[in-house]
C-alpha cells in the first residue's frame, strides 16, 4: 500500500539573506501532509519570508523546497501546486462571489464550473450569497471567499499570510474555528503565518515558533505550552514565574534543585538545561498551575508538592480568578492565578502564604541561553 505524500512539505537547509540581513537562517522543517501547520512569531521574526519560499514568491538563498517527492524550489509559483490566502482579499469587485470563486476555473478553460463552485461555497457556507457582490459582504464571509477561490483548483498545500489579521476579535475567533472545520473536511496541508499566539494554539496540529529568523521550538499547542524549551517560547505562549536554581542531586527521573532556602523536584523529561550538580538553570512554572494556602495551613499541603514561601503583594479579582502578586526570595514578583470558587478572607496583601504546584507542572530552562 502506498501512502499518498503529494501534500508534505519539506524544507532543507532553507535561508534567505538580504544583503548583509539574514532574515531566515537555514531551516529544516518537515510539515506532513493534511495537517494544519501554524508558522508564530512576532513581528519580523522571518514567518512571511519562509511562506513566501513555500509559495514560490521568494527566492531561496539556499536550500531546497519539496512538495511531496517534487523539489520545487525552482518553480514558478504557479507551478506549483499550492496557493496563498492573503490578509488583504483581493477579491475582484466588479464579480460577484459566484464568479469570483469560479474565476480560477475558467481561467484554465474548464467549461462547467457550476458543481465545482457551488460545492466550494457550501464548504464555505456561503451557498445563499452567491450572486453578492464582495463589497456586499462582512469581513468574515469576504475571507471565506477568498479561502473557495484558493482552494478551487484542488492545491495540495494552501498557505494562509495573516488571513486574520484585518478581522476584529469576534469575527477572528468564529473564522479560527471556521478554517480549522475547512481544512479537516477538505483534508489537505495548511500552512498558516500568524503573530496570535491563540490563533496559532486553537487551529495547528504543530506549531513552529519562530524567532530572529530560526525556529526556536516545534511542537504541539499542548507541548509547547506544558514543556517549553526556552523562555522565549515560555512568554510568547502565555505567562511564566521563573525561579532561579541550583541543581542539587538527580536521582533517576527526577533533578532536585536547591532555590532560594528550599528544594525543587523537576522531572528530568521536563528540563532542557544541563543538570551538572552546583549548574544554574531556571525554573518554571505557570501562574494558574500554584495553589496558594495561608501559611497558618501549611501543615495541611500534600507531600511531594514544590513549594515555597512568599508574602501577599497585591491582590485583584478578575473574573474567573484572582490574581495575585507574590513577594518571593526566590522570584520577586512572582504571578499566581487561583481560580478557587471558596476563596480564603485571609489571603490579602501583607499575608504570609506557601505557594505549591506539582512537579509535573515544572519546567527546567538554560538560564545561559537568552
Ligand atoms: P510581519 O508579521 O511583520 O510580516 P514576519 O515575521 O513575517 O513579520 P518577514 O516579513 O518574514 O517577517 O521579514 C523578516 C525580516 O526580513 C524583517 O526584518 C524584514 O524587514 C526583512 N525583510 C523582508 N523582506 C525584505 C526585503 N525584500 N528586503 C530587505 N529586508 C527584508
Amino acid at each position: 500500500m502506498t501512502t499518498d505524500n503529494s501534500g508534505d512539505v519539506r524544507l532543507s537547509g532553507i535561508s534567505k539573506t538580504y544583503g548583509s540581513f539574514t532574515a531566515v537562517h537555514p531551516l529544516d522543517l518537515t510539515v506532513p501532509q493534511g495537517s494544519f501547520f501554524a508558522l508564530l512569531g512576532a513581528s519580523g521574526c522571518g514567518k512571511t519570508t519562509t511562506l513566501r519560499m513555500i509559495a514560490g514568491l521568494e527566492e531561496p538563498t539556499a536550500g531546497t523546497v519539496h512538495l511531496g517527492d517534487q523539489d520545487v524550489t525552482h518553480l514558478p509559483p504557479y507551478k506549483r501546486p499550492v496557493n496563498t490566502v492573503f490578509q488583504s482579499y483581493a477579491l475582484f469587485p466588479h464579480l460577484d462571489i459566484f464568479e469570483n470563486v469560479a474565476f480560477g476555473l475558467r481561467r484554465r478553460g474548464v467549461k462547467s464550473v457550476k458543481k465545482q463552485v457551488d460545492e466550494m461555497l457550501d464548504l464555505v457556507q456561503l451557498g445563499e450569497q452567491a450572486r453578492k457582490k464582495p463589497h456586499q459582504l462582512s469581513g468574515g464571509q469576504q475571507q471565506r471567499v477568498a479561502v473557495a477561490r484558493a482552494l478551487i483548483n484542488h492545491p495540495k498545500v494552501l498557505l494562509l499570510d495573516e488571513p486574520l489579521g484585518a478581522l476584529d476579535l469576534k469575527l477572528r475567533r468564529q473564522m479560527q474555528l471556521e478554517l480549522k472545520r475547512i481544512q479537516t473536511e477538505v483534508g489537505i496541508t495548511f500552512v498558516h503565518v500568524t503573530h496570535d499566539q491563540e490563533e496559532a494554539m486553537t487551529m495547528a496540529d504543530t506549531v513552529a515558533v519562530m524567532n530572529g529568523g530560526r525556529v526556536e521550538q516545534l511542537g504541539s499547542p499542548t507541548d509547547l505550552y506544558e514543556n517549553p524549551r526556552t523562555t522565549f517560547v515560555a512568554n510568547f505562549l502565555g505567562s511564566s514565574n521563573f525561579i532561579e536554581a541550583e541543581v542539587d542531586s538527580r536521582s533517576g527521573e527526577e533533578i532536585m534543585l536547591k532555590a532560594g532556602g528550599g528544594k525543587l523536584s523537576l522531572p528530568k523529561a521536563r528540563c532542557s538545561a544541563p543538570t551538572t550538580a552546583g549548574g544554574k538553570m531556571l525554573v518554571g512554572v505557570r501562574p494558574e498551575k500554584i495553589s496558594l494556602t495561608h501559611a497558618d495551613d501549611a501543615g495541611e499541603i500534600p507531600e511531594g508538592r514544590n513549594r515555597i514561601t512568599g508574602k501577599i503583594a497585591n491582590a485583584s479579582f478578575i473574573g474567573v480568578s484572582t490574581q495575585y502578586v507574590i513577594d518571593s526570595a526566590v522570584c520577586p514578583e512572582f504571578a499566581v492565578y487561583v481560580q478557587n470558587v471558596e476563596r480564603d478572607s485571609r489571603l490579602v496583601p501583607g499575608a504570609d502564604v506557601v505557594l505549591h504546584w506539582s512537579p509535573a507542572h515544572t519546567f527546567g530552562l538554560d538560564a545561559a541561553q537568552d
